[in-house]
């Protein structure tokens, strides 16, 4: 993918070494090009290859609880150093999303660092899913929104007594959080969810 003008290159730890910045800073935005995007001559980069994964800072979890929604790996907490995001970000190969300038001025965060320009959610929301390609519809509800962990499928039989009778009755599919265990159904919220998304998005 090519970084510029509104092109964000994504993060590949196995490569994250031999990262080059290409234009530190424009429009507000950093702007980084892995090597091996470039040898590809801005053709689509392989997306197994490039996962992307963030850290948001403090300032964003509404934005975070969002991107969750749409299945994005998203590291977020309530109280959090920017210390200990710079560091986490660094050793993990997560893209930071900060409001934060002094965050983005760290040395430690000049190739991973993407500033998001705005105060509400859902323009926040538009700008990353534009920024990074990201396809909202493709992986909606698979991560939990608590842990940010990938869910996994279990066997209804195995969740009666967790769940109200009426529930374990209409629905087939459930899923759970390996990390809390929380367990999910698909319920009527999710239409509403997935209609508001569809609104702060412009999608029909
Ligand atoms: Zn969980």
């Amino acid at each position: 993918m090519c970084s510029y003008k509104g092109h964000v290159s994504l993060v590949a730890p196995q490569c994250r070494q031999n990262w080059t910045i290409f234009g530190r800073v424009l429009k507000a935005e950093i702007y980084t090009l892995c090597p091996l995007e470039m040898k590809r001559n801005g053709k689509k980069a392989n997306p197994k290859i490039m996962e992307k994964i963030f850290i948001a800072d403090a300032m964003l979890g509404r934005l975070a609880k969002w991107m969750r929604i749409i299945g994005c790996d998203v590291e977020y907490f309530q109280k959090i150093s920017n210390n200990e995001i710079s560091e986490r970000a660094f050793h993990s190969g997560r893209i930071i999303l900060t409001r934060d300038t002094m965050l983005i001025r760290r040395k430690i965060n000049r190739e991973n660092c993407f500033f998001i320009k705005y105060d509400h959610y859902q323009d926040q929301l538009k700008q990353v899913v534009k920024a990074f390609s990201i396809n909202p519809m493709k992986n909606l509800f698979t991560r939990c929104l608590l842990c940010n962990k990938k869910l996994l499928t279990i066997d209804k039989i195995s969740v009666a007594d967790s769940v109200p009778e009426y529930v374990y009755y209409t629905m087939d599919n459930f899923k759970t959080c390996p990390s809390c265990n929380r367990l999910y159904w698909k319920a009527t919220h999710k239409n509403s969810v997935v209609k508001q998304l569809k609104q702060i998005l412009g999608l029909k």
